[in-house]
């Protein structure tokens, strides 16, 4: 029997995960990391970034980190021309940077509708239009939108997020169909409620409106779910690692949840 260390393929793969400073980025590039990967992790506060780098770094892992906001196609731009540089073409885009800002529609100010599709929507069409071709040229490529079960169904105070996701799973399928003959995979992943900070802010605020404590909160989001708990970064971590590795080339314009059975479309 041969054994293979390198069962994903994702050696000396580099690897850039947006929004890496919150939950589920962190935890996306510590896996990426352990798995051989060169990581490149980006998002707004350099701070941060440095401090996940020197951990990652501790711990052996092959990390980049470069302070960049979704947003700004200048600053991709920039990114990508140090990305080439430094570590070569980004063959596996995880575009996780997200926000979440709950708000009932006519309550919610103009600024946060266009806020949350600025950076959910056009900040992953931003990253798939500044490193998709790279991908094309290497023959080989995959994209992994960090969507939300919102992206499937809808929740009642979030029509903005809602919206924005709904239209990441859109993008997710359309170019999948475009890139279906290049080598290159795009697919979703839609968590429930997931433990990071994003969740936190959202029971807090519900907090506030509804007078209960965020412990009541959270257990009505974990509730919410038939497992009856909130989804792990880590478990979020261990798909997109399944969907970046060579053997998942077949599996492309899906939208995978990971929510406990919550959502079962
Ligand atoms: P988080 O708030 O912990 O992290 C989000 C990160 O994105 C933060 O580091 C933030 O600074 C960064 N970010 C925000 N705007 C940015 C921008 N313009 N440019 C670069 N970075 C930016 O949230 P999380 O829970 O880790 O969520 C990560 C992704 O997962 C998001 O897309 C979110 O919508 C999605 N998601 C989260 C949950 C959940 O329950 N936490 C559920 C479903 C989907």
């Amino acid at each position: 029997m041969c054994y293979l260390l390198d069962v994903t393929g994702l050696r000396d793969k580099v690897v850039l995960v947006t929004g890496a400073n919150g939950g589920i980025g962190r935890c996306l590039a510590a896996e990426f990391a352990r798995a051989g990967a060169v990581v490149v992790i980006a998002s707004r506060n350099e701070a941060k970034l440095q401090a996940l780098a020197d951990r990652l770094k501790s711990d052996g892992g092959r990390v980049l980190p470069s302070r960049c906001d979704v947003t700004e196609r200048e600053q991709l731009a920039a990114l990508g021309a140090i990305i080439g540089e430094r570590a070569g073409t980004v063959q596996i885009l995880i575009n996780n940077a997200g926000i979440a800002p709950a708000s009932a529609f006519l309550e919610m100010s103009d600024s946060i509708w266009n806020e949350v599709l600025r950076v959910n929507l056009t900040g992953t069409y931003n990253c798939c239009k500044t490193f998709l071709p790279g991908m094309i040229d290497s023959g080989w490529g995959r994209i992994i939108n960090i969507a939300s079960t919102a992206a499937k169904v809808a929740y009642s105070r979030v029509s903005a997020y809602t919206a924005s996701k709904h239209g990441v799973l859109g993008l997710t399928r359309s170019l999948a169909l475009e890139t279906a003959r290049l080598q290159v995979t795009v697919n979703a992943i839609c968590p429930g409620y997931v433990d990071t900070e994003l969740t936190r802010e959202n029971a807090r605020r519900m907090a506030q409106r509804t007078g209960k404590s965020i412990d009541e909160i959270l257990k009505l989001f974990a509730e919410s779910s038939p497992q009856k708990r909130l989804i792990a970064p880590e478990e979020v971590a261990g798909l997109a690692l399944m969907l970046a590795s060579e053997k998942a080339g077949g599996i492309t314009g899906q939208a995978i949840n990971v929510d406990g059975g919550a959502v079962m479309v």
